[in-house]
């Protein structure tokens, strides 16, 4: 009953107009949002966001804006790994309203609608001294005497991680049927095994809840790059995990035996590069090597690469489909390349495998709104004997590498 006075009290000063989501994404652990205003009242010199709670604590989300021809057009970041962290909100009910400044003091608050064809989300936070959090993204309706009114909220809540959730997934690169790349007696599928498995043994002791796509116990029969798209193939196991990241280990090769040398780490092209960035330099620091020698137009920094498709890649994907007599995917030069980036992460990443091309298997999460935030990381080539002599004596830092970035970036709060 105070609740609800409470709230009541709250929604006096909310006004509702037309402001509308119109997209909602979860990716890794931020909830990203763009929306638009219909609004031709008093100018305003600031909009934000604003996460307000029934004891009037308000927190603030800085969002970009813009007039559009019938009033604002507004977004928390462009790259979906920003906008509001997930992991650092304190537990309560969270109303989230658009807070109109007009000068002195005068302040205006309007709800948001949902205007996406998503609804209600529920996330899990990482693992921390033992402890998670549930929130729960969603949209209600405030009911009053006077007035009701449609507005979207974060309800956070101590939880304990069910069962089938995880923190981070851990996959090592190709297996059964796949060797992967070889070079002088030795493969990419078993090398990955070996550094995933010492990875989520690290990370599990760091108190993560780790999930590893393969531990050496599938077969040549019943796992391959055939079986990906499977029920409980790897991308499906992925999206399953609803874990916040996924890490896949790789280990390049080239036409050319020792042409290129260095660690490659792969991500999608539209986020914030700063995890990427680390993996890289953690892994160059401590991995002893150094950054890929490999110059593309898709390398976003040192040591970090952005592949989407290119024109003649998507030529070719509609020939397929013309070939399998279905209808085309919808692939941009946007799209990420690699299916473990793209795949995993949604409508953030534009996962497309829909089950439309039978012979390949579905993503059963092509269309989620929530995503992990995906890194593959090309360790070295296994066809430059520098690096994969380096690759076999050094793994103990290569792996430090990739654990130092967790613990640094990922275990701390900011
Ligand atoms: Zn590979």
């Amino acid at each position: 009953m105070y609740q609800k006075k409470g709230e009541d009290k709250l929604f006096e000063n909310v006004e509702e107009i037309e402001a509308s989501l119109t997209k909602y994404i979860v990716y890794g652990t931020h909830l990203n949002m763009d929306g638009k205003i219909v609004y031709d009242g008093e100018e305003p010199i600031d909009i934000d966001i604003v996460l307000k709670t029934i004891k009037g604590e308000e927190q603030e989300i800085n969002i970009d804006y813009e007039e559009t021809k019938d009033g604002y057009s507004f977004s928390t970041s462009d790259k979906i790994n920003e906008g509001i962290n997930l992991e650092e909100l304190s537990c309560n009910k969270k109303y989230v309203f658009l807070r109109f400044e007009y000068g002195k003091k005068k302040v205006k608050y309007y709800s948001i609608r949902n205007d996406t064809e998503f609804s209600d989300v529920e996330y899990y936070t990482i693992s921390k001294d033992n402890t998670n959090k549930r929130v729960n993204v969603g949209f209600d309706i405030h009911s009053s005497e006077e007035k009701s009114t449609n507005y979207m909220y974060i309800n956070v809540n101590k939880a304990r991680l069910p069962k089938d959730v995880y923190d981070i997934v851990i996959d090592p690169g190709h297996g059964g049927s796949d060797p992967g790349a070889q070079n002088g007696g030795y493969n990419e599928a078993d090398l990955t095994l070996e550094f995933a498995k010492k990875v989520k043994t690290e990370l599990e002791n760091l108190g993560l809840k780790v999930l590893i796509t393969r531990d050496g116990t599938e077969t040549e029969e019943n796992y391959g790059v055939n079986t990906v798209y499977d029920e409980d193939g790897r991308v499906n196991l992925v999206g399953k995990s609803r874990a916040k990241y996924v890490i896949s280990i790789h280990l390049n090769s080239i036409d050319e035996p020792n042409s290129e040398n260095g660690t490659e780490v792969y991500t999608a092209p539209n986020i914030n590069f700063e995890l990427a960035k680390a993996f890289a330099s953690n892994i160059v620091k401590y991995g002893n090597t150094n950054y890929s020698t490999l110059e593309a137009t898709y390398r976003k920094e040192k040591g970090v690469y952005a592949r989407t498709f290119k024109n003649w890649e998507i030529e070719e994907s509609k020939e397929e489909a013309k070939k399998g007599n279905y209808e085309p995917y919808n692939i941009t030069e946007n799209t990420p390349y690699l299916y473990m980036i793209r795949e995993t992460g949604g409508i953030a990443t534009e996962a497309y495998i829909d089950g439309r091309n039978k012979s390949i298997g579905k993503n059963n999460y092509f269309d989620s709104n929530i995503g992990l935030e995906a890194y593959l990381l090309e360790l070295g080539y296994i066809n430059n004997e520098k690096d994969l002599n380096n690759l076999i004596k050094n793994q103990d830092g290569y792996v430090k590498g990739i654990v130092e970035t967790v613990k640094e970036n990922i275990l701390v709060t900011k």
